[in-house]
């Protein structure tokens, strides 16, 4: 039988057959959990871990934000991340750390409760299905919105959160399209169950600001950080839905989905039904770098091979 793989688990790595949870665990029954996703891509040098150190602040901020006490540091949750990735043998892969409350009582404040913290390393290719990151994809705009600013605290990454995502995505994919792209409660375009969104508008990029209910995305500042290097400044603007509507371009952006080209929205074509040009000249730019082909300018990658294991030493001996 293959072996099911490591788990790093409140301070080491054990086999996913016993790292397992209760079933009264706090979390389970109330979405209190924080999490990240983070992306590792194999680069000539070596796998190299994309946006760690901002993944992780926004993992402790999510933890602050939401009152979840995360026993360790930004150094020790980076070494447990590297130590996942070496223990399963990993070169490119999709990591996920999550905090959570676990067992006690079934009372709403859960802060009594311990707090468990894991780190899980798999393979994962194109997040909307095969080839998607150069057909793109087909995208409704669904009648599930966003939560209203001061419902839910949307800008941390809260379990809890994501109640709104899944009936997005499941509306998503009722109505045959790939994704679903949400309004936010004043009727404007926020974002997709698990990206944000970008429209090309006659030779201007739009994306929404953090006032609509948005996740602030990591890949989000990477791609507004390229964009203005190629020359196209990004404005964050409130965008009717009708302007998507009449966009260009439309590509959606997160360490899952990448940056994604949308072909087609309601299902009226974008861009021809195919990847647009300024979309193609940021993938290419965006691919570039995180797979290791041109010098990473903007220091947005982490090694993750060994000499990065002998650097953090200072958490090995946390870990060890
Ligand atoms: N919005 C939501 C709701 C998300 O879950 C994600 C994925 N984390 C994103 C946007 C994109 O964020 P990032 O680029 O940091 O992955």
């Amino acid at each position: 039988m293959k072996h099911p793989g490591w788990v790093w688990m409140d301070g080491e790595l054990r086999s996913a057959r016993v790292a397992t949870v209760s079933v009264a665990s706090h979390a389970l029954h109330y979405g209190s959990s924080v999490f990240e996703g983070i992306r590792v891509y194999a680069t000539p040098s070596g796998p190299a871990v994309l946006g760690l150190r901002e993944h992780l602040r926004r993992f402790l901020r999510s933890a602050h934000v939401f009152k979840l006490q995360i026993p360790y540091d930004e150094e020790q949750l980076a070494f447990a991340v590297i130590a996942t990735l070496a223990a399963n043998e990993l070169d490119a892969a999709y990591v996920r750390p999550i905090a959570f409350r676990g067992a006690g009582s079934f009372h709403l404040d859960g802060r009594r409760h311990p707090v468990h913290v894991s780190v899980l390393a798999f393979p994962w290719g194109e997040y909307l299905g095969e080839d998607t990151i150069e057909q793109g994809v087909d995208v409704v705009i669904t009648s599930w919105r966003r939560p209203a600013p001061g419902s839910y605290p949307l800008l941390a990454k809260v379990g809890g959160n994501y109640v709104a995502s899944q009936l997005i995505a499941m509306e998503a994919r009722d109505r045959g399209a790939h994704e679903g792209i949400a309004l936010d409660a004043n009727g404007m375009v926020s974002e997709g169950s698990g990206e944000n969104v970008f429209a090309v508008v006659d030779g201007t990029v739009y994306t929404p600001p953090v006032s609509c209910s948005i996740l602030d995305g990591i890949t989000r500042r990477f791609v507004m950080q390229l964009l203005a290097e190629l020359g196209e400044p990004v404005r964050e603007a409130a965008i009717p839905r009708e302007m998507l509507e009449v966009a260009d371009e439309i590509f959606l952006t997160g360490t899952a989905a990448e940056i994604t080209p949308v072909r087609s929205l309601d299902g009226r074509p974008v861009s021809g039904g195919r990847r647009g040009p300024l979309t193609t000249r940021l993938q290419r730019a965006f691919y570039a770098i995180v797979q290791g082909d041109v010098p990473d300018r903007f220091g947005w990658l982490s090694p993750a091979g060994r000499p990065r294991l002998m650097r953090v030493a200072g958490a090995v001996e946390a870990y060890g």
